[in-house]
């Protein structure tokens, strides 16, 4: 209710942008369609099972950064540009933790450390990394208190402590301390939420 929200126009200018920046960040840099494509199709199957049927929209509903390849669903073009835009600012911080901890590095740590399903305290703090980065988007498109709004802040916290990442984090009081304490680290920042173009 009530929430300035950006306009397409300069949504879709911001999402080109970022696009820009990040294929002159990553050589290898691309978008690529995660339909049809035989590794994407078993990483769906492989998460099917590791969470006995939970999650079941890998392929449909969530864009996925492996290397220097950003792994989108059919739809993507089709979405809303805002909501483009966004999800890349998520996925341009998984691109720089590939940079930072390589290839390897990130499948040990996301996959594994301590446990595949269940805990996963490294693939939570890589997640809230690129959350953060979701908010601050957020925050730039709709007002910081946008991210008030009990259905966003709720579907964020699920991310974590449900099947989505395989229960990375399944304690929600303690995502909620994350979540309500960053979204009060961007309101203090002041102007923030009322001048987006301030920002970059
Ligand atoms: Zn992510």
């Amino acid at each position: 209710m009530g929430y300035r929200v950006m306009s397409e126009e300069e949504a879709e200018r911001r999402y080109q942008t970022l696009l820009q920046e990040l294929r002159r960040s990553y050589p290898r840099f691309r978008l690529r369609s995660k339909q049809n494509h035989p590794l994407q199709r078993a990483i769906h199957r492989a998460l099917q099972l590791l969470t006995l049927g939970k999650m079941r929209t890998y392929l449909s509903e969530y864009q996925t950064t492996l290397g220097q390849t950003v792994w989108v669903t059919a739809d993507w073009d089709a979405q809303p540009a805002l909501q483009r835009w966004v999800t890349l600012r998520h996925e341009a911080v998984h691109l720089a933790q590939f940079r930072r901890l390589g290839m390897v590095g990130i499948a040990l740590l996301y996959l594994l450390v301590p446990l595949p399903v269940g805990l996963a305290w490294f693939r939570m703090r890589l997640e809230r990394e690129a959350y953060e980065e979701t908010l601050r988007a957020l925050a730039e498109a709709l007002g910081v208190e946008a991210l008030r709004e009990p259905g966003l802040r709720s579907s964020i916290i699920r991310q974590f402590t449900g099947p989505a990442y395989g229960w990375m984090w399944p304690f929600p009081r303690a995502v909620a301390r994350w979540y309500d304490r960053f979204v009060a680290s961007l309101s203090g920042q002041g102007g923030c939420s009322s001048e987006p173009d301030s920002i970059r």
